[in-house]
């Protein structure tokens, strides 16, 4: 199954209560690409780097199968820059910088081999864009994963409403499932935000898990593994939706009973990705690091209830 990834590839700088980063690599689709190219080996990224970035991580993602034929690399011009900073809880961040550089103006070209892909995970990015790529693919895929942020509610509303008509799956944090659909209760934001498109919602609750909202009023929710260091939460929901996606691409599925594996596999795959900086851990994992979380996950879910 052909798994196609755009989103953000970035420098970011974070500031954590346990200390700060320079300019590193990130953005959606670097931790996106990672999560899925250790589930799934026909990956393909589409998105722009500016002549700035650091290839030896281009390289890296093409090590673990990953083809970036789709990637753009725009002369004399910088690449997509945003800094973070992070509250003693963690689980809450204020931007501080967003320097869009080359994603202003990113015209998404799909290679000829990457226009008809079976799954698509469109990562944090420009609304339009994602719209853009979901109208230059041949035929419709067998599933659509939309990830997006309240910085895209803020200035790009009708462009998320529009292309959340086309989308299977939208994976937001509970705070932007607040924002997008007016409710307080995350049961009746649910409710809204489907109606707007998507069959299923995911939303993400950090250190307090995620919810799995399907047809039916189906619902499902999975515990983020407690873990003992925190470090960096970034990219931690791009991890998610990476693994998601990933397994459902793997097992070729799209079922909700699917799904709720899916979501545990992404919350296998987040809980990595938050205990170093950056990209670091989660490009560190092996499968076999990625099957005793799973293991970990089933104890920790795995209770009965005695009369
Ligand atoms: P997450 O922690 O999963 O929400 O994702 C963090 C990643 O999103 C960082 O690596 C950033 O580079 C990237 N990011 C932040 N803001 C944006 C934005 N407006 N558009 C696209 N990517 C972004």
């Amino acid at each position: 199954m052909s798994l196609l990834v755009i989103g953000s590839v970035a420098f970011d700088a974070i500031d954590t209560p346990f200390g700060s980063t320079g300019k590193i690599v990130g953005g959606a689709a670097s931790y996106i690409a990672l999560a899925t190219s250790l589930l799934h080996k026909h990956v393909g990224l589409v998105a722009v780097v500016g002549e700035d970035f650091d290839f030896d991580f281009i390289k890296s993602l093409n090590n673990r199968n990953v083809d970036t034929t789709g990637l753009q690399i725009k002369k004399g011009e910088k690449s997509f820059f945003w800094h973070g900073k992070y509250h003693m809880d963690m689980n809450s961040r204020d931007t501080l910088v967003t320097e869009l550089n080359v994603l202003a103006d990113f015209d998404p070209i799909i290679p000829q081999n990457w226009s008809n892909p079976e799954y698509v995970m469109l990562g944090n990015l420009s609304p339009q864009v994602q719209l853009t790529t979901l109208n230059r693919l041949t035929e419709k895929p067998k599933l659509v994963v939309l990830d997006t942020m309240n910085f895209w509610m803020d200035i790009a509303l009708d462009d998320l409403k529009a292309v959340l008509t086309k989308v299977d799956v939208l994976t937001i944090n509970d705070e932007e499932a607040r924002q997008l659909s007016g409710e307080y209760s995350l049961v009746k934001a649910a409710r809204v935000i489907r109606e707007m498109g998507p069959q299923t919602l995911i939303i993400k609750k950090g250190e307090h898990g995620a919810l799995l909202f399907g047809e039916n009023n189906q619902t499902f929710f999975c515990p983020a593994l407690p873990l003992e260091d925190v470090f960096d939460p970034t990219g931690a929901g791009d991890t998610f939706a990476g693994g998601f996606i990933g397994f459902l691409a793997s097992a070729g599925r799209t079922d909700f009973e699917a799904m709720k594996t899916a979501i545990i596999y992404g919350s296998a795959m987040a809980s990595f990705c938050v205990e170093q900086f950056g990209t670091t851990k989660l490009a560190s994992i092996t499968k076999s690091d990625l099957n005793a979380r799973l293991e970990q996950f089933k104890s920790l879910m795995g209770y009965e209830i005695i009369d």
